[in-house]
């Protein structure tokens, strides 16, 4: 019977993480999708334990280590979960991402001592540091790959996790990119001259590669631009996730096989999207463009182009209340400003007063990828009213009034005209379309890109300044009265 229901189990675990992972994809299934890929595991996590034998029989035992740990670890990310702020999820990501490469590079180091050590001193003897060992060439390939890139994962992400929390400055030389490709190239010629030289293996030389690969990882992170973190946290989630297979190659455990296939497809498909919607290759990321540098601008209204001009709140009201069509872009700057609900206040209210209100969301709005979504959904916005790029720019020249809240350079029109730009070819929401574009920021700063945006000084555009919230309750409350 346990033979059945271990690879039942085991199939149940599979699916339902497929299943969960293609629920995730649409906001209405996301937290089902979670709570069904979660059962699934549980469910698999529990048949190891319970039911997984070795092949002389035995069970896993350890009982007492084993639910522990899994009860101190569902304590603390139930806990950092409740409280981490949205802004602050990218860090959160990156550091739970570091800890599943610090398990599969400890699954590898454990399985190698486990192999060359202890279990069968028949198997092996001893020379110097030198041993002599009957581990398959595969199962020995699979744990040193398992080590090398569980280990960058591991260093990088904690990196990135203390450079977005501002625990970790910058740091970078000249020449560091050098150095890393240096690095990088002597990690893999000393893995291909292990794997070669089985089954003499040099322990020293083992735990060289995993030193040497740990600094690859720090090293790797460091220079990469704050802002550009996001990014560098999806490839190394995807790293993760191979290195995890590489764990279920190990132990012949095809739910973390699937797992780890589909964490390292998933990650590396979204670093691809991440990099198309800024119109940046990965390698721009990696190497650092407009990640790092910061363009300075003060406050000051003038420029080149000309002088920018500011709308009351009464003014931008009495705009808003008397428009058929209204357009919202929500930016990184909503979401600093915890500013979704006031904004669903102000599009509810202009409902009832029979003007039209849809949002238009930019790929790469915000700081992670589906920012302004999650956003929204937490404040109840209706998913039907969030238009995605291509069809907001379609609807964009029946729009009376584009209101722009927090968001900066997903507008900024040298993308499409500049070809000096940084952000040049990055499509943008072309919001100069409509009839009258108000742009609420706080002040002439930019973005994340650190480039001026020309449009604040165009014609239709009208500058309304203060903090997002503030601004949109205030609104509301002018609305009310009209
Ligand atoms: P930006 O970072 O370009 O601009 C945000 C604007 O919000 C700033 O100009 C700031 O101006 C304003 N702001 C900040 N705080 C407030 C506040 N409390 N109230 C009102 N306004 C505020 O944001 P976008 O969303 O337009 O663009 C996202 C950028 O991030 C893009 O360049 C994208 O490439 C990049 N990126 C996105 C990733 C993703 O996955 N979404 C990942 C990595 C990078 P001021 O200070 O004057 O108020």
């Amino acid at each position: 019977m346990t033979n059945i229901i271990l690879p039942l189990s085991y199939l149940i675990g599979s699916i339902t993480f497929i299943l969960g992972l293609k629920m995730l994809s649409h906001p209405d299934s996301a937290r089902r999708g979670n709570l069904v890929a979660a059962a699934g595991m549980t469910i698999a996590i529990l048949a190891t334990i319970f039911l997984y034998t070795d092949e002389a029989g035995n069970r896993l035992g350890n009982y007492g280590w084993i639910f522990g740990g899994l009860i101190i670890g569902s304590i603390v990310g139930t806990l950092a979960a409740k409280k981490v702020q949205m802004t602050a999820m990218p860090e959160m990501v990156s550091l739970f991402n570091g800890m599943g490469g610090a398990c599969a590079m400890l699954i590898s180091i454990i399985e190698f001592k486990h192999h060359t050590t202890g279990i069968s001193p028949e198997l092996y003897e001893e020379a110097g540091t030198t041993i002599f060992t009957i581990i398959p060439g595969t199962l020995f390939i699979t744990i040193i790959l398992g080590m090398v890139i569980g280990s960058v994962s591991f260093a990088g992400s904690i990196i990135a996790w203390g450079k977005l929390n501002g625990k970790i400055k910058d740091f970078s030389f000249n020449g560091q990119h050098i150095i890393n490709l240096l690095l990088l190239g002597v990690i893999t010629v000393l893995t291909i001259y292990i794997v070669a030289a089985r089954p003499a293996i040099t322990i020293t030389l083992f735990y060289t590669v995993l030193a040497l690969s740990l600094v690859y990882g720090i090293l790797f992170v460091f220079p990469i631009g704050g802002a550009d973190m996001p990014v560098v946290i999806s490839l190394l989630n995807s790293f993760t996730g191979v290195a995890a297979a590489f764990g279920g190659f190990l132990y012949n455990n095809p739910v973390m096989l699937t797992g780890g296939i589909l964490v390292g497809s998933a990650g590396t498909i979204l670093t691809i999207l991440m990099c198309k919607a800024m119109n940046r290759s990965l390698k721009n990321v990696l190497i650092g463009s407009f990640g790092g540098k910061k363009v300075s601008s003060g406050a000051s209204g003038t420029k080149e182009q000309g002088n920018y001009k500011e709308i009351s709140l009464n003014d931008t009201a009495v705009l808003m209340a008397y428009a058929q069509k209204v357009m919202i872009i929500p930016g990184y700057g909503l979401a600093v400003a915890q500013a979704q609900h006031a904004c669903h206040e102000l599009e509810k209210l202009l409902n009832d007063k029979g003007v039209e209100v849809f949002y238009g969301i930019h790929p790469v709005a915000g700081r992670m990828p589906g920012h302004m979504n999650v956003l929204l959904a937490e404040a109840d916005v209706p998913y039907e009213k969030l238009l995605e790029m291509e069809d907001a720019n379609d609807q964009m020249g029946s729009v009376n009034v584009v209101m722009i809240l927090g968001a900066n350079d997903v507008v900024n029109p040298a993308a499409k005209d500049d070809p000096g730009s940084p952000i040049y070819g990055m499509p943008i929401l072309e919001v100069e379309k409509a009839e009258h574009v108000i742009v609420n920021k706080r002040s002439m700063k930019p973005g994340y890109a650190g480039i001026e945006n020309e449009l604040f000084f165009r014609p239709k555009t009208s500058m309304l300044f203060g903090d997002a919230k503030k601004v949109l309750q205030d609104l509301v409350s002018e609305l009310k009265q009209m």
